[in-house]
C-alpha cells in the first residue's frame, strides 16, 4: 500500500488514536498481519497552541507547510493533518507539496451525505466552530447546514478540549457538559453531531450521545487507509 504521512502532535493524545485506527483499518481490509504504511511527524503542540491564541495563522501555515514537506521528503505518498483546527491553514500545506492532501472535512461530509443528513451539529475548538474555514467547506461542498452551541457552551467545549482532553484527562462531569450540548443541538433540529476535534472521541462514544455521532478522527484515518490501498491497486493495474 501507499505510505500515509501524518502531521500529528495536536495533540499527541489524538495522534495515538489515529495510529491505532490506521493500523486496525488496514488489518480489517487486508487481513493477516497487515499494517498501514505510515510516517508520523509530531510537531510541538506548545508552539502551535501559542500561535493559535495569538491569532498568528501565518506562522502556523509556515510550520504546517514545513512539516508536510518533511513528510514528502521522507517518502509519504499522501499527507493528512491530524487535527480539525489546523485545517484553517490547509492551503499552505497544499501549496507546499506535490503529493495529495486529504482534508479532514471531506470524508466526514461524504459520510453525512451518505446517511441522508442535511442539518448537523458541530463540536470543536472555538476556531473550528466560529470561523468559516470548516463550516464553509461543509456547506459549499456537501450542502450541509451546520449548527453550533451558544457562546457560553462554546467556551466550555473549547476549554475542555485544551485543558483536559489534550492532556489525556477524561472526566465524567465534562462528558455530561458535552451530552447536554449535544441534546440542545438535537432540540434545535440537528440530525447528527460532528465530533469536529480529534480529541472528542476520547470523551464521547456513540452511546453517550442523543444524536448519531460522526467522528472525524475515525473517518479521516479510515479514508486515508482506503486511499492508500486503492491508489496502490490502481498503480499496480496501470503498471
Ligand atoms: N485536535 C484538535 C482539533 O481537531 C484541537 C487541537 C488543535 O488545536 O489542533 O481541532
Amino acid at each position: 500500500m501507499k505510505t500515509i504521512g501524518i502531521i500529528g502532535g495536536m495533540s499527541w493524545e489524538s495522534s495515538t488514536e489515529y495510529y491505532q485506527i490506521l493500523n486496525r483499518h488496514a488489518k480489517a481490509r487486508l487481513g493477516g498481519h497487515h499494517n498501514a504504511s505510515s510516517l508520523l511527524l509530531t510537531v510541538d503542540f506548545a508552539t502551535v497552541e501559542a500561535h493559535q491564541r495569538a491569532g498568528d495563522w501565518d506562522a502556523l501555515g509556515t510550520l504546517m507547510a514545513g512539516a508536510a514537506r518533511q513528510l514528502e521528503r521522507g517518502g509519504a505518498d499522501l499527507v493528512i493533518l491530524a487535527t480539525n483546527t489546523m485545517h484553517r491553514v490547509c492551503e499552505s500545506i497544499e501549496q507546499a507539496i506535490a503529493i495529495p492532501f486529504l482534508h479532514i472535512a471531506d470524508p466526514t461530509g461524504h459520510a453525512l451525505r451518505a446517511a441522508g443528513i442535511e442539518r448537523v451539529g458541530l463540536l470543536g475548538t472555538r476556531y473550528t466552530m466560529e470561523q468559516t474555514f470548516y463550516t464553509g467547506r461543509l456547506r459549499e461542498r456537501y450542502a450541509l447546514d451546520t449548527l453550533v452551541a451558544n457562546e457560553s457552551d462554546r467556551a466550555d467545549v473549547h476549554r475542555i478540549i485544551y485543558d483536559e482532553l489534550c492532556h489525556g484527562a477524561i472526566r465524567d462531569d465534562s462528558r455530561r457538559v458535552y451530552q447536554r450540548v449535544i441534546s440542545d443541538l438535537a432540540a434545535r433540529g440537528a440530525q447528527a453531531v460532528i465530533l469536529g476535534c480529534t480529541e472528542i472521541t476520547l470523551l464521547i462514544k456513540p452511546e453517550h450521545a442523543a444524536l448519531p455521532v460522526f467522528d472525524t478522527t475515525a473517518l479521516h484515518a479510515q479514508a486515508a487507509v482506503d486511499w492508500a490501498i486503492e491508489a496502490d491497486q490502481q498503480g499496480a493495474a496501470a503498471g
